[in-house]
Order: C-alpha cells, then structure tokens, then sequence
C-alpha cells in the first residue's frame, strides 16, 4: 500500500508530500519489519516466560509473575518495552496472548507434579485488546483445560484502563472466570483511571501498587501518601495488596510497617527462567 501511494504521488507529480520524509519512512519500514519479525517469531516458538517471585511477610515464596521474553535470534533475549506495543498496534498480542496463557498453564501443571511447588499461583499480563477480545473467557479455560491445571492458582493482571471500555461485559467475563476460580490483580494500581464505584464493583482479588510509588515511598511524603491510600483502600474493599518493585529493605519495612504484606521486586529475586528464579522453582 506504501508503494502504491509512492507511485500515485510520483505520477501525478507531487513530490512534496511528507509521506517522503526519509526519517519517516525509515521508521515506517522499521516498524514493518519488526512487525513482520514479530509474527515470524511467533511461528518459530521464540517466545518464553521468565518468573519474577512473589513472597509474603515472612519473605516465603507465593507465586510469581510470569514475563514475556522474546528470544531474538539476533538481538538477544528482548523485553516487553522492545516489542509489546507493536504487538499491541498490529494484534499480534491476540495470538501471541493466547500462547502466553498457555505457557503459564504448562507451567503451573508442571509445578503441581512437585508438592514444594504445587501451592504456588502464577500471575500474568493480559493486554486490553486480548480481554476485550469476544472469546477470551473461551481462550482462559481453553489452555486451562488443554494443560490441565489447577485454575484456582492462576491470576490475571489487568490494568485500570482496560475498566473504561465495555463495564458491563468487563464485569461479565471477569465473574465467568471467577466462577471456575481463576482470579484477578489490578496492576501498576494508581497510574490509571478507575473509579471507586467500579473497584467496588468489580470482582478483583488483589491491587498492585505500581513500581513508580514504591521507589521513593521511604522520603517522598506525596508517594507515601498514595501507597498508605491504596493499601487503606484494599482493607475498605477486601482486597489483597501486593507492591510491585520492592528494591531495598527499607521499602519492604515501611510498606510492612503500613499494612502491606505480600511484595513482588529485586530484593526478593529477579525475573529468570523457570529453573533458576527460585530455588523452590527448579521444577
Ligand atoms: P508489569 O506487569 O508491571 O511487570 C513488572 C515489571 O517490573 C517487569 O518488567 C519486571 O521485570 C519489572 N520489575 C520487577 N521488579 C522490579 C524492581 O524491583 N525494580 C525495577 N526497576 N523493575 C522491576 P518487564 O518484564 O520488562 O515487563 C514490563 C511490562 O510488560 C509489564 O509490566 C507488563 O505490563 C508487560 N508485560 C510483560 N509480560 C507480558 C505479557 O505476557 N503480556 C502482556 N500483555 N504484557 C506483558
Ligand atoms: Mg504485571
Ligand atoms: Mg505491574
Ligand atoms: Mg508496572
């Protein structure tokens, strides 16, 4: 289409147009390419989920969350920031969500062979585009099903945005996979829109304070005051809450000392394969 809308300004002689801006056009064809990688990668299976652990107050392992790689066979292992929202932009997160969903299926039925394993919930990340997808609660139970694991240990995180379109059908979906006991986590919590009314609404199980609150809670007093407000806000709703990006022990100590009992970040572990996470994840 690109070379046909070049011809078409060629013959008719308007050579001014921006649709020949070199840089523009570099970056359109980059982006082709990559979009092109993108499906290619997914045919070839270059896609993996590494599992970055969740822990409780007594710092034992929960869960994890599982996060998408994409072994480029030249560029390396790439993470989301390189590649998700061109996947987002041109739907290949639909088919590549699905294969996500039944990665983390595969996993948690492999865990549930092990018992020091078997008890942990597996989180991961659903784009907007693939929830407000017509067959997503059918896609869930699909890998469910296909993997036959326990969906009483899956968890997915949506964010706030995906709330504003389609409320009902939103809180629709949500029941019917609450319902087989799949659960869910409101991520990167206080960077969004949402409103009270809606979170009282919906049937989530847990908030995740966003990474960007947790950093500087310890001397930031309008950061402080937000993490306080959300973990308030869990109590009010009864909902579990779990910070995100816990870098150092004197964020886990006051977010401790607040009421915050289960973290997610750098100080616990790293995100890495399945086999070397955790030491109770080398199954
Ligand atoms: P997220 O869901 O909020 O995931 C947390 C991100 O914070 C991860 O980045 C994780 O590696 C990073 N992180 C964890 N602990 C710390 C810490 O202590 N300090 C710092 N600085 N960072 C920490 P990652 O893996 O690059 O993923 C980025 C985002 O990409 C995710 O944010 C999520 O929104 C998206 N994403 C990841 N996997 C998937 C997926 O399978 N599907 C979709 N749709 N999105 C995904
Ligand atoms: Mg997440
Ligand atoms: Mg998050
Ligand atoms: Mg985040």
């Amino acid at each position: 289409q690109a070379d046909l809308a070049m011809y078409r300004a060629k013959a008719s002689g308007r050579d001014t147009l921006r649709f020949f801006d070199p840089a523009m056009q570099a970056e359109v064809s980059a982006r082709a390419a990559l979009a092109a990688n993108l499906r290619r990668g997914l045919q070839h299976g270059e896609f993996l989920l590494h599992y970055q652990m969740q822990v409780d107050a007594d710092g034992r392992m929960t869960g994890a969350e599982g996060l998408l790689r994409w072994q480029h066979p030249q560029r390396g292992l790439l993470e989301p920031a390189a590649f998700i929202r061109l996947a987002e932009e041109t739907a290949t997160i639909l088919p590549l969500g699905r294969q996500v969903l039944d990665m983390a299926c595969a996993q948690l039925a492999t865990w549930s062979e092990r018992p020091e394993t078997a008890d942990l919930i597996l989180a991961v990340n659903i784009s907007a585009l693939q929830f407000h997808h017509p067959d997503f609660v059918d896609q869930v139970l699909a890998a469910v099903d296909h993997r036959g694991c326990d969906p009483n240990r899956l968890k997915l995180e949506i964010t706030e945005n995906l709330l504003r379109d389609d409320r009902d059908g939103t809180i629709a979906k949500m029941s019917a996979l609450k319902a087989r006991g799949i659960s869910f986590a409101l991520d990167d919590f206080g960077t969004g829109y949402s409103s009270l009314t809606d979170l009282g609404r919906l049937p989530l199980k847990e908030l995740k304070i966003d990474r960007s609150f947790v950093q500087d809670l310890v001397t930031n007093e309008r950061d402080a005051a937000i993490a306080r407000t959300i973990i308030a806000l869990g109590d009010t709703l009864d909902l579990d809450v779990i910070a995100e990006g816990v870098e150092t022990e004197a964020q886990r100590d006051w977010l401790a000392g607040h009421g915050c009992h289960a973290f997610q970040g750098y100080l616990f572990g790293r995100p890495g394969p399945a086999a070397t996470s955790a030491p109770r994840l080398d199954a």
